[in-house]
């Protein structure tokens, strides 16, 4: 299948060739036809997948298609989650309708800026907007913006809204569309919630499953390292510096713990950085631009802060703490490994932590294989029984000084890649004006959590 089989505008194909895309990604083979055709979509899909084109490009080619007024109303709605995904996705909306001519206007608003730039711009008109919720609603309330002539509305990355507890906000948005639209729902897990969610949202979609659902990429080596507390920094520099891993992507539960790591990972002499919600724009910005060009070997994130970051050839994931929600890990992990290239993900797993490691294993339909290094003895840390062990892999043999649980041969996987490209996330919003308005997740995280005591790892108040 090529681009030019699918609908596709020359000015369109033009764009992809510019991008150096040749052929198309499953989930576009399959998205971009069902969307042209005006059809609802509820489609499994991690980032990584090709689905942002798989949904902006039937959305530039339809309202191409269609006469442009004098004044321009929004036409089509991508909500997401965080303020990096909105970026990324924007950016890709600028991309591919570059050739577009006339071109359609794009727009991206979310919260943790100055409100008043986005109200002058929204003035103008927009065909498509990109926004999180939050300051969506900011912006309504002010009157800058109007839903009432939106013909394609886009979920993405649904699961996570409904995580950091978006979903009386998307409620919200809901009512002030019209009833009559297409609508689209990406999501990479698919909860009770994302069910409900799509069974009240949709109208006889398309159901499009590129990745087996709640499956960690295949093409990750995934291994746990069963660790004592007071172990883990020494075991991430360890991991990070005999396997020369060129970059590294690593989750902590917390900000502050986000913190710690990366300072002593500096202390260490390795070039880290921090990104999470304390940081400012610009740090975070500064951040993830240098490790997009390599500067910054390893980046250490929350959950949400790396919701969505798209860098390609990530070779090394690791999750220095668990996540609370198993379906967390399986976006974790979903950062490496991308577009068919091979990735490691490595957990570290204190004993206070194997009730998650079970829950996540009972996800992906998998136990992950332990691994052991040179010089750390983790016997200890979590005591397994006999019968444990024969159900591990290899009749629960631990690993023994490779670094890695598979495809070892006593050497480390490098990944060869350097991460680059991408985004990364976390949005703030809430306050109306100001730059320093609260937060797009911790608002609705909070309210979630005072209401039901849930939330997923991230939308603890110190995440
Ligand atoms: P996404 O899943 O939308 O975040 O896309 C992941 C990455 O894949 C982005 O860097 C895109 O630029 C890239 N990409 C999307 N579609 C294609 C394609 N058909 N061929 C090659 N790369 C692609």
């Amino acid at each position: 299948m090529s681009f030019s089989q699918l609908g596709l505008s020359p000015e369109l194909l033009r764009a992809l060739e510019d991008a150096g895309y040749q052929t198309p990604s499953p989930i576009q083979s399959k998205a971009i036809p069902a969307c042209l055709e005006g059809r609802d979509v509820l489609a499994a899909a991690q980032t990584g997948t090709g689905k942002t084109a798989g949904f902006t490009l039937p959305i530039l080619e339809r309202l191409s298609r269609e006469p442009q007024g004098h004044k321009r109303p929004v036409r089509a709605l991508i909500l997401t989650p965080t303020r990096e995904l909105a970026a990324q996705i924007g950016e890709s909306v600028e991309k591919y309708g570059v050739h577009l001519n006339p071109r359609l206007k794009s727009d991206v608003v979310y919260g943790g800026v100055k409100v008043n730039p986005q109200i002058t711009r929204l003035r103008d008109g927009v065909d498509i907007l990109v926004a999180c919720p939050g300051r969506l609603l900011d912006l309504v309330g002010q009157k800058a913006v109007r839903l009432d002539q939106v013909e394609t509305l886009v979920l993405d990355e649904a699961d996570r809204m409904l995580d950091m507890g978006f979903i009386h906000d998307i409620k919200k948005i809901l009512r002030l569309m019209p009833r009559q639209r297409q609508n689209l729902l990406f999501s990479a897990t698919f909860s009770k919630e994302i069910r409900e969610l799509a069974g009240t949202l949709l109208n006889n979609p398309v159901s499009i499953d590129v990745a087996p659902r709640n499956t960690a990429a295949e093409s990750v080596d995934q291994s746990v390292y069963m660790v004592e507390k007071p172990q883990r920094m020494a075991l991430l520099t360890h991991l990070i510096t005999h396997h020369q891993w060129s970059q590294a992507l690593v989750f902590t539960a917390t900000k502050h713990m986000a913190n710690r790591v990366t300072q002593h990972l500096q202390k260490a002499g390795i070039t880290a950085a921090a990104i999470h919600g304390n940081k400012s724009q610009n740090a975070r910005t500064a951040a993830l631009s240098g490790f997009k060009n390599g500067e910054v070997q390893v980046m250490v994130a929350t959950d949400v802060a790396a919701r969505g970051i798209d860098i390609s050839e990530l070779p090394n994931v690791v999750n220095f703490e668990l996540p609370k929600t198993p379906s967390d890990y399986v976006h974790r992990i979903g950062r490496t490994g991308r577009a068919g290239a091979s990735g490691q993900a490595v957990s570290l797993v204190m004993p206070d932590e194997r009730g998650q490691l079970k829950q996540i294993e009972k996800l992906i339909g998998r136990t992950i294989p332990q691994a052991s290094a040179e010089g750390f003895d983790f016997t200890r840390a979590v005591p397994e029984t006999p019968d444990e062990r024969e159900q591990r892999p290899g009749g629960g043999q631990r690993r023994q000084g490779s670094g890695q649980a598979r495809n070892n041969g006593g050497g480390a996987r490098n990944g060869g890649g350097n991460g680059r490209s991408g985004s990364n996330n976390r949005s703030r919003s809430g306050g109306s004006t100001g730059s320093t308005g609260s937060n797009e997740q911790a608002r609705p995280a909070r309210r979630r959590r005072r209401s039901s005591g849930a939330g997923s790892a991230d939308n603890s108040g110190n995440r």
